[in-house]
């Protein structure tokens, strides 16, 4: 009896001491497990047990390791766009204070952003309202303002961030760009019109007082014959005008470029407009500082020229003065057409190189208000600037330049 307790005593002790080694290997396996897992090594387990485990731990691990390294491409890929997008972003949270702003969001409103509450951020109560109205009916709002102090127009988009309650994504467009060109286009359809319709009016008024008899008087026919001459004319100038404007516009002229000696450019200028300064009574004079060759479109510079010393011997009186001259400056060559002329109100100063302007229609001459800014064009077209001094009374100078390059 006694021995069968002890054989039965002895085999639960073995039992006991088995599973206890058993336990305790299993317990240093799984702390050594977490360690690997913890330490980010690589997975391996001696116990069988295990070693299963470890297998699927491993897998879980990879997968997860892929997919953490494809939503970082994801952000860098992301944060690249945000960085580059021209449109601001804003991103703000459910108390209305900005997580997030782009650097185009920054050169709109400010820096730094991310912090600010939006009202703080965007400042113009419309845009804010906006963003309200958005948190209010949890619906995305589109809103557009001028702002006055830095003359942009914005159109702010509003939306409702999915991923956080309450949080919103605040888009920023600058449609100031757009919204120039839009203005441009009608002014200038309407200034086309216009400066249509007074030439056209002139010829049905001639043709008709020819039709009502004119033609068959000796005198007054003629001269009306002429001043249908004159008005087709000007009518021809202003379409070759507006085709070489739009030509230089829209890129379709080459420029030929060679290296141009700027003091024979004036000379060949001034020669083409002398019978013109002759006959108006203006001298025109080549003042030469020898400056060093440019490389130009010889034929559009010569064009400038004659554009500028065209308007100067236009607006300036008999026994006034016309004088060329062209100098070195910074890597560039300023040339200046300067008269004495009738000069240019300063409050005009600034518009002359826009399409049609002219500063006062009833002055002298009928030009088409097109040739500055031909010439303010062809200047830029070759990196050059064009700009005009002027006092009223006193007479004008255009200056313009042409990178040496
Ligand atoms: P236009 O064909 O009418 O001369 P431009 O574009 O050449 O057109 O010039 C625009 C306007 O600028 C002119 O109508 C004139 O009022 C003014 N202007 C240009 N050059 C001069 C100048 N040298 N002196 C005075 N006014 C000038």
């Amino acid at each position: 009896m006694n021995s069968a307790f002890f054989v039965g005593f002895a085999i639960g002790i073995v039992v006991a001491v088995l599973f206890a080694w058993r336990y305790f290997a299993l317990r240093r396996g799984l702390r050594n497990l977490t360690d690997q897992v913890k330490n980010g090594d690589k997975l391996s387990n001696s116990s069988r047990d295990l070693s299963e485990l470890a297998s699927v731990v491993s897998a879980q691990r990879s997968t997860f390791n892929l997919q953490l390294s494809a939503s970082d491409t994801e952000r860098s890929r992301l944060s690249a766009i945000l960085d580059q997008l021209t449109d601001g972003v804003l991103i703000a949270d459910a108390d209305g204070s900005v997580q997030f702003a782009n650097p185009a969001a920054e050169k709109l409103f400010g820096s730094p952003l991310a912090g600010r509450s939006v009202a703080e951020a965007i400042r113009h109560h419309f845009l804010v309202d906006a963003w309200r109205r958005c948190r209010e009916t949890g619906e995305p709002q589109t809103e557009s303002v001028e702002v006055p102090a830095s003359r942009h127009f914005l159109q702010l988009i509003v939306i409702p961030d999915r991923d956080t309650r309450g949080g919103t994504l605040l888009l920023v467009q600058d449609l100031t760009r757009v919204r120039k060109l839009e203005t441009v286009r009608r002014d200038f359809v309407s200034n086309l019109s216009h400066e249509l319709r007074t030439p056209l009016a002139s010829l049905k008024a001639l043709t008709e007082t020819l039709q009502d008899g004119a033609l068959s008087d000796p005198e007054a026919g003629p001269r009306f014959l002429g001043r249908i001459h004159t008005e087709v004319d000007a009518l021809t100038q202003m379409a070759q005008e507006l085709l070489d404007l739009s030509k230089i516009e829209s890129g379709q002229v080459e420029l030929v470029l060679r290296m141009v000696d700027p003091s024979a450019l004036l000379k060949s200028a001034s020669e083409r407009m002398h019978v013109q300064a002759e006959r108006a009574g203006v001298e025109l004079t080549v003042e030469t500082a020898a400056p060093r060759e440019v490389n130009a479109d010889a034929a559009r510079v010569e064009q400038v020229l004659v554009n500028l010393i065209h308007n100067a011997v236009k607006f300036t009186r008999r026994g006034g003065t016309v004088t060329l001259s062209a100098k070195e400056e910074e890597g560039a060559v300023i040339f200046a057409v300067r008269d004495t002329g009738v000069g240019i109100p300063s409050d005009d100063l600034s518009r002359i190189f826009e399409r049609f302007y002219r500063v006062d229609k009833s002055r002298v001459g009928s030009g088409t208000g097109l040739g500055l800014s031909i010439a303010k064009h062809i200047v830029e077209a070759h990196g050059g600037k064009i700009w005009a001094e002027s006092r009223e009374g006193e007479g004008s100078v255009f200056c313009f330049s042409i990178p040496m390059g």
